[in-house]
C-alpha cells in the first residue's frame, strides 16, 4: 500500500468505516474546536485537515465551533484570524460558526439536573484546598466536607453563584463521582467557576463559566456530531465525557476518540508557550515568519497545497512523535518546485564590467517563468555591460571541484552569454569590488564554436536596472531538537533564526506580491514580507532553501 493510501486509511477511518457498517451512525459529523487564546499553528493544521478531509469524504458536516468558555484568556482578534486560518488552508465549515457561549443557558439547565440527580454539589473549599483534598496518584482524594449538603441548598446556591453574590474563587460546583478514582480526572471535577469578567459574545450576562469537560461534550451532543475527535491527553477526559452524557436527559451520546498531536522538531507548538514569544517580543508577533503558526508559515510563503500534503504524510496515529522540519519543508519544495515563477536574484552582490561590451548597450533577454511549462510564459529581463553576480560565484583561491568564475575561466550567465574573468579591482582593505569580464557575444543561448566546455551557470542582474532588496533568511527558531520538553525554552532560541542580507532583485519583481512565492535561482523559494516590504525598500522571506541543506551545514 502506498503511504499515501495507508494515511488516509488511518485507523479513526477504520472506526468510522465499522460505525456505518453495523448502523451504530449513518452520518459522519465532526467539529474542529479550537479555543480562541491565541493564534493556529501548524499542530492544528493537522487536527483541521483530519475533522474536514472526514467530513468530505464521508459527505458528511464539519463545524467549527469556538470553545469559548474562558472570557479571560479569549478575544476577537483570535477568533478572527482563526476564522481566515482554516479557509486560507482551503476548508469550508458547515453552515454558521458555533460558539460554546451560545449554549451556556442549556448548559446551565444540564448543571442543575445533575444537582437535582444528587450527582453535583455546590463546594466551598478554596481552589488550593480543592487541590489538597484531589490527592495524588498514589493517594486517595478526600470528601470534601460539603460534598453532603442536600440537593436544595444546592440548587439555591448555584443559583446564588449565578446572581453574582459570591466573589471569584470562593465557590463552585463540582461533579459527585469518586474521590477514590484512580483517575483524576474522575475525583469530583469541578464544572463551574465564578468570573466576574466580560465575554466577548455573552458580555456581562453570565459571571459563572462552565468548564472544557462539561461543555465539550454537551455541546457536542446539541450539535449531533458523531465522532468528537481531539488529541491524546484528552484520554482520561473520555470517562468523564461519557459520564457526563450519560447522567444528562440528552438524545445524542456522540463518541470521543484520541490521536497523537503534532510535535514539529526544533519548534515549540503550544499557543500557551507561542504567546510567550510574542508578549516578550522575541519575535515579531504571531505572524513572525519563523513561527510554526498558520500565519507565520502564509508570511514566510509556504503554500496551502504544501501544509495539507504534510498533514497527509505525516498520517494519524495514536503513538507520540516528533517530526523533522525536513519532513515540512520537502513539502513546501515539492509544491513550490511545480508552481513557483522563477527570476533571478543576487544576494551578495560583487559587481562585473563587461569590458568588451559598449557602453550604452542594452539587451533584453527572454527567460522562461517555469522552466517546464513554456505555458506559464515569458518574461524580458535586461542585460548590460554591468551586472552584478553572486559573491559566492567568484573564486581567487578556488579549490580543485570549484566550478564557477575565476581569472582566466569562462561560465555562463544564466539564459545569456559566456563570460571570462580576467582580472579583479580590489578597495583599500583588499576586498573585491569589481570583477572585469569579457563575453563572447556569439553564445547568446549557444554553445561556443571551440567546442570548449562551459561547466557552470550562475545568476545575475543588471546594475542599473536591478532594484535593491534585502532579504531575510530564516534558520531553525529553537538551537536544539526538543524545546517543548525544556521549562527554559526562552532561553533555547537559536541566536542566528534570523539572518538579513542586502542585494538585489530583477527589475520583474517590481510586480511581486505576498501571494505569490518565487524560486529566486540557485538560491532557494522567497516570498515578498507583506509587513516590511514598502516601495522603496524589497523585502523577501526566505521560505526554504532549494535543497536539504541544514544538517550538512551544522555536521
Ligand atoms: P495549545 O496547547 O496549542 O493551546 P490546544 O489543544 O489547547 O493546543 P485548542 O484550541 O484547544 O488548542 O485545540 C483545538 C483542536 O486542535 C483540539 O481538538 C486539539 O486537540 C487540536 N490540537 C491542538 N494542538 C494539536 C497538535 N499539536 N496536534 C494535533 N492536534 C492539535
Ligand atoms: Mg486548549
Amino acid at each position: 500500500m502506498s503511504e499515501t493510501k495507508k494515511n488516509q486509511n488511518n485507523f479513526i477511518r477504520q472506526i468510522i468505516d465499522k460505525d456505518l457498517a453495523s448502523g451504530k451512525c449513518s452520518t459522519v459529523h465532526t467539529r474542529f474546536p479550537p479555543e480562541p487564546n491565541g493564534y493556529l499553528h501548524i499542530g492544528h493544521a493537522k487536527s483541521i485537515y483530519l475533522n474536514f478531509s472526514l467530513a468530505k469524504d464521508y459527505h458528511g458536516q464539519c463545524y467549527l465551533r469556538f470553545d469559548d468558555t474562558n472570557p479571560t484568556k479569549e478575544n476577537i482578534e483570535y477568533i478572527e484570524s482563526i476564522k481566515h486560518d482554516i479557509k486560507w488552508l482551503g476548508f469550508t465549515w458547515d453552515g454558521k460558526v458555533r460558539y460554546s457561549s451560545n449554549y451556556f443557558k442549556q448548559l446551565y439547565q444540564y448543571a442543575r439536573e445533575l444537582i437535582s440527580k444528587g450527582l453535583a454539589y455546590v463546594d466551598e473549599l478554596n481552589p488550593d484546598k480543592i487541590r489538597q483534598y484531589r490527592g495524588t496518584l498514589t493517594t486517595p482524594g478526600k470528601n470534601s466536607p460539603y460534598r453532603n449538603r442536600n440537593i436544595e441548598d444546592n440548587l439555591v446556591l448555584f443559583e446564588k453563584m449565578r446572581n453574582r453574590e459570591f466573589a471569584e474563587g470562593t465557590l463552585c460546583l463540582r461533579a459527585k463521582i469518586d474521590m477514590n478514582s484512580p483517575l483524576m480526572i474522575m475525583r469530583d471535577p469541578v464544572l463551574y467557576r465564578i468570573k466576574f469578567a466580560i465575554h466577548h459574545n455573552t458580555g456581562n450576562q453570565w459571571c459563572i463559566y462552565p468548564m472544557y469537560d462539561f461543555t465539550h461534550c454537551i455541546a457536542d451532543a446539541l450539535e449531533g456530531i458523531t465522532h468528537s475527535i481531539c488529541t491524546l491527553e484528552f484520554q482520561e477526559n473520555r470517562r468523564l465525557y461519557d459520564w457526563i452524557l450519560n447522567n444528562i436527559s440528552i438524545q445524542k451520546h456522540p463518541c470521543q476518540y484520541e490521536f497523537s498531536r503534532l510535535n514539529l522538531e526544533y519548534t515549540i507548538i503550544s499557543k500557551r508557550k507561542l504567546k510567550q514569544l510574542v508578549i516578550k517580543h522575541i519575535v515579531e508577533g504571531w505572524d513572525d515568519p519563523r513561527m510554526p503558526t498558520i500565519s507565520g508559515l502564509r508570511r514566510r510563503g509556504y503554500t496551502p497545497a504544501s501544509i495539507r500534503e504534510f498533514c497527509l504524510r505525516i498520517g494519524v496515529t495514536r503513538q507520540e512523535n516528533n517530526i523533522a522540519m525536513a519532513v515540512l519543508e520537502s513539502c513546501v519544495r515539492d509544491d513550490l518546485n511545480k508552481i513557483a515563477p522563477r527570476a533571478m536574484a543576487v544576494l551578495n552582490p560583487v559587481k562585473v564590467v563587461i569590458e568588451n561590451m559598449p557602453e550604452n548597450s542594452i539587451e533584453m533577454i527572454s527567460m522562461l517563468n517555469h522552466p517546464n511549462k513554456p505555458e506559464n510564459g515569458i518574461r524580458k529581463v535586461p542585460f548590460s555591460r554591468e551586472l552584478y553576480i553572486d559573491h559566492a560565484d567568484f573564486s581567487e583561491k578556488p579549490s580543485k571541484s570549484y566550478k564557477r568564475l575565476v581569472i582566466g575561466r569562462k561560465v555562463r550567465l544564466r539564459s545569456a552569454y559566456i563570460i571570462q574573468a580576467e582580472r579583479v579591482k580590489k578597495n583599500n582593505v583588499g576586498e573585491i569590488t569589481t570583477i572585469y569580464c569579457t563575453y563572447n557575444p556569439d553564445t547568446l543561448n549557444k554553445n561556443p564554436t571551440d567546442g570548449s566546455k562551459i561547466k557552470s551557470v550562475i545568476h545575475w542582474v543588471s546594475r542599473s536596472h536591478a532594484l535593491p532588496a534585502h532579504f531575510h533568511l530564516y534558520d531553525r527558531l529553537f538551537s536544539v531538537a526538543n524545546p517543548n520538553t525544556e521549562e527554559n525554552f526562552l532561553s533555547l532560541i537559536n541566536k542566528e533564526s534570523l539572518i538579513i542580507c542586502r542585494g538585489f532583485v530583477e527589475p520583474s519583481l517590481n510586480t511581486a506580491t505576498p501571494e505569490i512565492t518565487y524560486q529566486f535561482e540557485r538560491e532557494g523559494y522567497f516570498c515578498k514580507d507583506y509587513v516590511q516590504s514598502t516601495p522603496d525598500n524589497l523585502v523577501f522571506n526566505r521560505t526554504v532553501t532549494l535543497r536539504e541543506t541544514w544538517n550538512k551545514i551544522r555536521i
